[in-house]
């Protein structure tokens, strides 16, 4: 289903029952029964002339037994709600379900424009409909357009929530931070669109070396985060050296680069039990790490304990 997709027709049931209006009340109790149906829709030539709901049937046999009367002899015209309340097959669930609450009624009739019955909605199919386009519209939210990743809001939730599951239970995670390498001479050389298109190659290359518990985000730009959850420094840049090596085996030309393939640069944050950081703490030491990775000919990642990044500058 698409969150835009609000027609009555879009999510009425066709799996209604009628009846004629000449049927029997004990037919119509059978068929009612079979049918576990709400309600019966009472038609004549093809177009709704009454409604028969669990109620009216219970209100007409509480009735006729107090007065004694022979339901054999009753009919489906006795029974029913006359000229039922309709919704146009073209409404918005909106307004089906103003008609539904003003007129106090679970189950509407949808009708073409000539009157024909079509099909039936009931509130509960609104409802249903409803929440599953605020899950859409949630989903929609925290994910980037361009990419089909999650997006920075996303992203600091999945942190806060990572963050505190670590703290509590003294866990280790990684934050990585990618960005990719001469990326405005490629939108230079190649063309935005271009530019477009290698991005969601990078992502899509990313996501298919990561584990299924690891995250990926758009952080802003051509950089990209991936978060790492249960995994140690050192296993993350090992996680981190097989995704840029992937990312440089795609081949992708770019002429202006010096690695003469689309490649990208990484830097690692980590949080260690005890630490005392936040995830904000590491996001700014995975970026230090990723300047370190740029100052270093790009196409590499760096971490803390990696000798050849923060530890050489220092020399
Ligand atoms: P470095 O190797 O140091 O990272 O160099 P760089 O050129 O990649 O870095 P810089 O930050 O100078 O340029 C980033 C470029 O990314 C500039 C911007 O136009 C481009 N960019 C950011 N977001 C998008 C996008 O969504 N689509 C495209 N095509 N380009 C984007
Ligand atoms: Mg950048
Ligand atoms: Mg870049």
């Amino acid at each position: 289903m698409k969150f835009n997709d609000s027609s009555v027709q879009s999510h009425m049931t066709m799996g209604f029952v009628t009846v004629e209006p000449s049927a029997s009340l004990p037919d119509i109790l059978q068929t009612i029964t079979e049918a576990k149906a709400p309600c019966l829709i009472v038609i004549d030539d093809d177009k709704p002339v009454g409604i028969i709901t669990e109620n009216d049937l219970v209100s007409v046999l509480a009735a006729n037994q107090l007065e004694g009367k022979n339901i054999a002899d009753m009919h489906a015209g006795d029974v029913m709600t006359s000229s039922p309340v309709t919704v146009h097959y073209s409404s918005l669930l909106k307004e089906a379900f103003v008609i539904s609450q003003s007129h106090n009624i679970r189950e509407l009739p949808v009708v073409d424009p000539d009157g024909y019955l079509m099909g039936l909605i009931s509130q509960n199919d609104i409802l249903d409909a409803h929440f599953n386009m605020l899950d859409e519209l949630q989903t929609l939210s925290m994910e980037d357009s361009l990419l089909g990743i999650g997006n920075r809001r996303a992203m600091e939730m999945d942190l806060q929530y990572t963050h505190n599951n670590a703290l509590r239970y003294q866990r280790y995670y990684s934050i990585v931070l990618l960005d990719v390498d001469y990326f405005k001479k490629y939108n230079d050389h190649y063309g935005h669109q271009e530019g477009d298109r290698v991005l969601r190659l990078v992502s899509d290359t990313i996501k298919a070396s990561l584990r299924s518990s690891d995250r990926l985000y758009r952080y802003g730009g051509e950089e990209l985060l991936v978060l790492l959850p249960e995994t140690y420094p050192l296993v993350a840049a090992k996680v981190v050296e097989r995704v840029l090596e992937n990312l440089e085996g795609e081949a992708e030309p770019h002429c202006e680069s010096d690695y003469g393939v689309v490649t990208a640069s990484a830097g690692i944050g980590s949080y260690e039990p005890g630490c005392g950081k936040e995830w904000k703490a590491l996001l700014e030491l995975a970026d230090a790490q990723l300047y370190s990775s740029k100052q270093r000919g790009r196409n590499c990642v760096s971490w803390q304990g990696d000798k050849g990044s923060l530890a050489a500058e220092a020399v």
